[in-house]
């Protein structure tokens, strides 16, 4: 669009402030909203970045395609693949090679597989989980119990950790649940809300009484798709070229919306009688009708001080852990040892330095040339937080001393590359609900015209934030057009 008509008189001005995924999602939806009503709609994106996604972060090193923040996202949310259909980028689509699907859980030092059939922390298949080595006898009677157990009265939400011991038993916790289901989260069971991270456990226990009797019976449906001649799609999904692909086609598509990209929005402050002005690092001031702050909390807290300091207040108390991803390349030929499948988990009790490591070269093609592989591992997050601040050669050191440990691998990386995400996971912990939907109350109350999204608030997952951000674009419209005779445009 040119810069005429952005700044044409008329038009309603709509500023997202942050350009990670949400916030193009945001932009994204505004703009294709304001094609279908035919409004005159200019849009401004500020990212503090040069370059736009926030934690989506792809590079391509050496013939790897190496991911600084998220690898793949879930397929059971659409919204994300919705995203890449509208964008015309479905055919880069890509799913796990669930051929060699096996993820390891350490287990007293050992590699453990994960038994099949476990879907999320749920046996489904009772062979493979009564052989499995992972959980003692005890450990296993006790999960077989959730068929009994009768379901908790009342809908109070609980800890994670308390609602996988209640239904499955402390082994299921440490060995299985806490390892898989903090990785996704990064954060601690015992604090993290069930309500706000798996409602899903929550919605299966109300309606079979067991988890195992809800997975089975979803196990059931999904056969049943399949054989009706649905087709199957990978649990989890990314792009060819990593998934920096989503980002970079939401930013091409982009051609009604100003991008400011290397500049930080400093302050936001009333804009008189109607609307917000908004200040840039660069010097230059602009005007808006409607805010999108699609930042995390402690940024939108600092911007909104100035406007309502019970704001700034709600949104400070929005915590976040900090980790770091340490990425290996090596040349197959110098790989003593073979292995296979997605990667492993470790759980706390094995008090080891990282949290987890994923064979990206395996779980997804196109990571790393023909003769050689990718493998990526975890530090950080609850308690372990230190460790992201150690140095490049401190990290690298760890990371192959808990390979050479773990993987009998000894070789000699080819590349190393670290990402240090500071402050960068938000904590659903429990009442987290509550204050976000307080926040948004107060929000839409006190400050008209400014909105909330992102990760921080419904959902840290791609496909959640791709929703957040198109939800939050037909929220500003209803308010663009519901205010439509106040505007001082
Ligand atoms: C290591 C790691 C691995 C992950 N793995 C997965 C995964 O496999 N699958 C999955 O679904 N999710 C995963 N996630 C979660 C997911 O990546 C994030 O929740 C999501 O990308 C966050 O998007 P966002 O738009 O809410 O925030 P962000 O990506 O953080 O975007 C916020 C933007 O705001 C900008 N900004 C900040 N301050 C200002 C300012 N003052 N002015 C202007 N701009 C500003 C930043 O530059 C940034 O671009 C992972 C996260 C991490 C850290």
């Amino acid at each position: 669009m040119s810069q005429s008509a952005v700044n044409e008189p008329t038009s309603r001005k709509v500023i997202v402030v942050g350009g990670g995924i949400a916030g193009l999602s945001a932009a994204f939806y505004l703009q294709q909203e304001g094609k279908a009503k035919n409004a005159a709609l200019s849009i401004t994106l500020v990212d503090a970045n040069p370059k736009l996604g926030g934690k989506i972060l792809t590079e391509k090193i050496d013939g790897f395609t190496i991911e600084g923040g998220p690898d793949c996202f879930i397929s059971q949310k659409p919204w994300a693949a919705e995203l890449a259909h509208q964008l015309g980028i479905q055919d880069d689509l890509i799913g796990t090679n669930d051929h060699q699907r096996k993820t390891f859980v350490l287990n007293n030092g050992k590699l453990t597989p994960l038994p099949d059939g476990v879907m999320l922390i749920v046996p489904t298949r009772i062979m493979p989980f009564v052989l499995s080595p992972l959980i003692t006898w005890p450990g296993k009677i006790r999960m077989g119990l959730d068929w009994f157990i009768p379901r908790r009265p009342g809908r109070d939400d609980e800890t994670v950790g308390d609602f996988v011991r209640r239904r499955l038993g402390s082994e299921a916790l440490d060995k299985i649940a806490e390892p898989l289901l903090s990785g996704i989260h990064v954060s601690d069971p015992e604090k993290q809300s069930l309500l706000a991270t798996f409602p899903r456990f929550r919605s299966i226990e109300e309606k079979h009484g067991s988890l195992i009797r809800g997975m089975l019976a979803e196990r059931k449906a999904a056969k049943a798709r399949k054989s009706a001649g649905a087709r199957r799609v990978s649990l989890f999904q990314s792009f060819k070229q990593g998934v920096g692909r989503l980002t970079e086609a939401v930013e091409t598509a982009l051609t009604d919306c100003r991008l400011i990209k290397d500049t930080r929005v400093v302050s936001i402050a009333r804009g008189g009688e109607w609307g917000y002005q908004i200040d840039l690092s660069s010097g230059e001031t602009l005007t808006a009708d409607a805010v999108v702050l699609a930042t995390p909390a402690y940024v939108a807290a600092e911007l909104l001080a100035p406007v309502s300091l019970d704001i700034a207040r709600m949104l400070n108390a929005f915590e976040y852990v900090s980790t770091a991803t340490i990425s290996l390349g090596f040349r197959k030929q110098d790989i003593q040892k073979p292995f296979m499948g997605f990667g492993f988990v470790n759980p706390s009790t094995e008090k080891r330095r990282i949290s987890a490591c994923t064979w990206t070269s395996f779980k997804f093609d196109h990571r790393a040339p023909d003769d050689h592989i990718l493998l990526r591992c975890f530090v950080g997050g609850p308690g372990k937080e230190e460790m992201v601040e150690l140095d490049d050669e401190s990290l690298i050191k760890i990371a192959r001393a808990e390979l050479a440990d773990i993987l009998d691998l000894t070789a000699e990386p080819v590349l190393t590359r670290i990402y240090r995400w500071r402050k960068a996971n938000p904590q659903y912990n429990l009442g987290h609900l509550d204050n976000v939907r307080q926040t948004f109350e107060a929000c839409a109350k006190e400050l008209p015209g400014i909105y909330l999204t992102g990760s921080t608030y419904e959902g840290v997952g791609i496909p959640d934030c791709v929703r957040q951000g198109q939800q939050v674009a037909e929220k500003v419209m209803g308010f663009l057009n519901e205010t439509k005779e106040e505007s001082y445009l």
